[in-house]
């Protein structure tokens, strides 16, 4: 076994001989200076103990340390580099910490409970939006009374303008969060009611999106949660699963515009007429793509539907107009959907687009008074592995083929759609192009969708007391860290005083590490596939 190691790592070495990097990586002088570089940036960064004016919060779904690694490499390799050294826009900011991901109940959150997290301040149950954790999944009756509400809301109550950004349907766990209080994340309409939640009162989570907080941009999709049933997409005329989906016959677009009477509202279905909304003219926006989710970057049609960067400039320059800032929320939040399918190169092409709108966000506001934060809600089971030559392409093979004598690729799955036994061996992939957009990476486990994975997820920041994102804390932090740099929220003793003197009041930035001390909810395994069959992701 050893001899067998051995004699790969010779093979590998010898190969690499052959294919090194580019001749100034063997001048140790480029690594001195590069790492000099770096160490000078480092002495020189000075805190910003700013109040933050306006915040960006740029939110990957599913987008773990693997992604991010392999979507820098993917970005690189797009621009015909050898991509491992390429500087994502989120790798400049000068600020990281981790982020601890589990729900209340479940070890590995989906993005519901997340979202609840780092946007209400408070960890709660899976499938769960706005609700504290005494909240029971699908029980509309443990709702009432357990609402706790986000920080833009928080934000608006300040007087600043807020708006929401997102690649999926509006009414998505990562978007709803913001602004609806639902122990379901997917009564997206009325329809998704159960007759029980309706008779005890819930409402669906579009119609929050009118009756809660007043948001000054909505831009996503989700448009036939927000129509009478079967009134046709303007889009997709003749398609039946498009059509509206409400029951109560409402058309909440129409009374969202007139709920805006003597302020300029806009309503958008399409890239030309999004194209024509001027930001300096416009109040409110709201923007509704498709009838569900976005499509995925890859596959956009550039004359309809604007690119995340095109939708977060719009934004910006609308929310921007209030002199007393804003609060953003961009969500990346397709990188989540391209893995549950295990199309790697879906994910990371969404990751990359992603990173661009991080790019746009930092072009139009001023680091000196926004404050920007990137993180992952929670990340996927998706690994990079195998001993690729540099500039190896990341949707590519291994160099050496694996003990059942088959190739693999470098990036794989624990789990998902692509586990495959043919005549007892995995598939022979070597006629295969695995960097297709459509291809399926082969996983351990078969799963007709990919999990999330459970490991801490990354968090960049950026600007007015970014340094407050640094070391390991639980996610809810994030919420109250965000509220604190812009003096919104309940934690408000230091604002108004001197730099310096809440530099002192504020101790410590870590939160303690150990667990909360909670009794474990005996979940039967039907219990938990029952609720697992009504999750999305
Ligand atoms: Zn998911």
């Amino acid at each position: 076994m050893f001899g067998v190691r051995v004699s790969v790592l010779c093979y590998l070495l010898a190969l690499v001989s052959m294919t090194s990097g580019t001749a100034e990586e063997e001048n140790p002088e480029f690594w001195r200076s590069s790492a000099q570089n770096t160490l000078r940036s480092a002495l020189g960064r000075t805190l910003n103990t700013n109040v933050a004016k306006n915040i960006v919060l740029f939110l990957g779904d599913g987008m773990g340390v693997t992604t991010i690694t392999a979507a820098r490499i993917l970005k690189g390799q797009l621009q015909k580099r050898s991509g491992e050294e390429t500087v994502m826009n989120m790798d400049t900011f000068p600020y990281v910490g981790l982020a601890k991901v589990y729900s209340v109940d479940f070890q590995i959150p989906d993005s519901a409970a997340t979202a609840t997290a780092y946007l209400c301040g408070v960890k709660t149950n899976l499938n769960t939006v706005g609700l504290s954790a005494a909240a029971r999944s699908g029980v509309c009756r443990s709702q009432k009374g357990n609402e706790v509400t986000s920080i833009l809301k928080w934000a608006k109550d300040a007087g600043k303008s807020v708006g929401i950004v997102t690649t999926t349907r509006v009414q998505h766990a990562t978007p709803a969060a913001t602004y609806a209080h639902s122990v379901s994340r997917t009564w997206y309409s009325d329809a998704d009611l159960p007759a029980s939640a309706v008779t005890e009162g819930c409402m669906d989570i579009a119609s929050q999106l009118l009756r809660n907080t007043d948001i000054d941009v909505i831009i996503g999709g989700g448009r036939k949660y927000m129509t009478p049933k079967g009134f046709p997409d303007p889009e997709y005329p003749e398609d039946l699963s498009a059509q509206g989906q409400r029951k109560d016959n409402r058309n909440l677009i129409d009374e969202w515009l007139s709920m805006k009477e003597g302020k300029v509202a806009r309503y958008v279905w399409n890239k030309t007429d999004f194209d024509a909304v001027d930001p300096e003219k416009t109040d409110y926006l709201m923007a509704l793509f498709e009838p569900g989710d976005l499509r995925f970057d890859a596959e956009r049609d550039h004359s309809m539907d604007p690119s995340i960067s095109e939708t977060t400039e719009k934004a910006i320059q609308i929310l921007k107009k209030n002199p007393k800032g804003f609060f953003l929320l961009v969500e990346g939040g397709r990188i989540d959907q391209g893995h549950h399918d295990g199309r790697a190169s879906m994910a990371l092409h969404e990751a990359v687009a992603f990173d661009e709108a991080v790019a746009r966000g930092l072009e139009l506001t001023n680091e000196e008074e926004t404050l920007t934060v990137v993180t992952a809600d929670h990340s996927h089971a998706f690994s990079f592995n195998g001993y690729p030559f540099r500039g190896n392409s990341i949707l590519g093979k291994s160099p050496i083929f694996a003990s059942d004598f088959l190739p693999y690729t470098t990036l794989m799955y624990g789990n998902g759609p692509g586990h495959k036994i043919v005549n007892n061996k995995r598939p022979d992939i070597r006629n295969v192009d695995t960097a297709d957009k459509d291809y399926v990476q082969q996983s351990a486990v078969p799963l007709e969708s990919e999990t999330h994975g459970g490991e801490d997820v990354a968090l960049f920041a950026r600007g007015p007391m970014a340094h407050l994102f640094q070391g390991v804390y639980e996610q809810n932090y994030i919420a109250h860290a965000m509220a604190y740099t812009a003096c919104v929220g309940a934690n408000q003793q230091h604002c108004g005083v001197t730099a310096q003197a809440h530099k002192m009041s504020y101790t410590t930035i870590h939160q303690g590490s150990s667990a909360p001390d909670m009794p474990l909810c005996a979940i039967t395994t039907v219990m938990l596939s029952a609720l697992m069959s009504v999750l999305l992701h």
